[in-house]
């Protein structure tokens, strides 16, 4: 597993190494940059079927899931749709790359576990994200937002356990952004991250390729290395 973000990065590279990354940091900052609203969809059946390497967002209610894709992609209200009455429970897809030829999409899911929900219709939508994230052939990894005060709650190792078998299959890759890590001190902050790490380490295989991260998006910590991951799951 990976651990991304400050804490590695002032363990293991030397300041040299972090300007050589510079051009790439800036390249995956730009092509997230190109993300624009493609489709909404409220079933999977009304997804656009596509060859497009799919990046899905996903994780409670609240976990700050719309401010990283925002910061992500630095854009005001990209993810906005998704918070918008009657599209809470739909997936938004977004385009990346280049107008005429995009590269690939971003699948915001809808945000689980909102106290408010019916029963029936937590019920259904669960079904929804399972079937998404096992039948979705062009899924190419599963950002997962975790507050990081909270940490996994029984709703995300539910979620996690949906794309445990592509995770572990090396088919998806996973990235686990611990958000609002501004709200942590330093042994909270890397508590945090082993505990993210301890409970991930049950996904180990061979195969998985499996990341973990502390982000902000109000200190702007973690951006850098979360757009330099999804770009390379997409450009290799
Ligand atoms: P979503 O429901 O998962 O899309 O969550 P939002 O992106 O709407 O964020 C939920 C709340 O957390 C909002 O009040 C945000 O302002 C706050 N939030 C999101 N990201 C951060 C962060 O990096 N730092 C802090 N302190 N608050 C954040």
């Amino acid at each position: 597993m990976t651990a991304l973000g400050d804490f590695m990065a002032e363990q293991n590279n030397s300041k040299a190494a972090l300007d050589a990354d510079a051009p790439e940091v800036k390249r995956a900052l730009g092509w997230a940059h190109t993300a624009r609203f493609r489709t909404t969809a409220s079933r999977l059946a009304e997804l656009p079927q596509t060859e497009l390497p799919e990046i899905a967002f996903v994780g409670r209610s609240n976990a700050g899931k719309s401010t990283a894709i925002n910061t992500l992609t630095q854009q005001k209200r990209l993810a906005f749709a998704s918070k918008t009455p009657g599209r809470t429970q739909h997936i938004n897809l977004f385009d990346l790359g280049p107008k005429l030829a995009p590269d690939a999409l971003f699948a915001d899911l809808p945000g689980y576990g909102y106290a408010a929900v019916a029963r029936d219709a937590k019920l259904r939508w669960q079904q929804v994200m399972a079937d998404y994230l096992d039948v979705r052939r062009s899924l190419v990894g599963v950002v997962l937002m975790v507050d990081s005060r909270l940490g996994f709650t029984d709703l995300d190792q539910r979620l996690m356990s949906f794309v445990a078998p592509r995770v572990g299959n090396g088919s998806v890759k996973l990235l686990v952004l611990l958000t609002k890590a501004d709200k942590l001190n330093r042994a909270e902050a890397v508590a945090a991250l082993a505990g993210a790490q301890a409970l991930l380490g049950e996904l180990a295989t061979e195969q998985a390729d499996v990341s973990v991260a502390l982000f902000s998006a109000l200190k702007k910590t973690g951006i850098d290395d979360a757009a330099r991951l999804l770009h390379r799951w997409v450009h290799g």
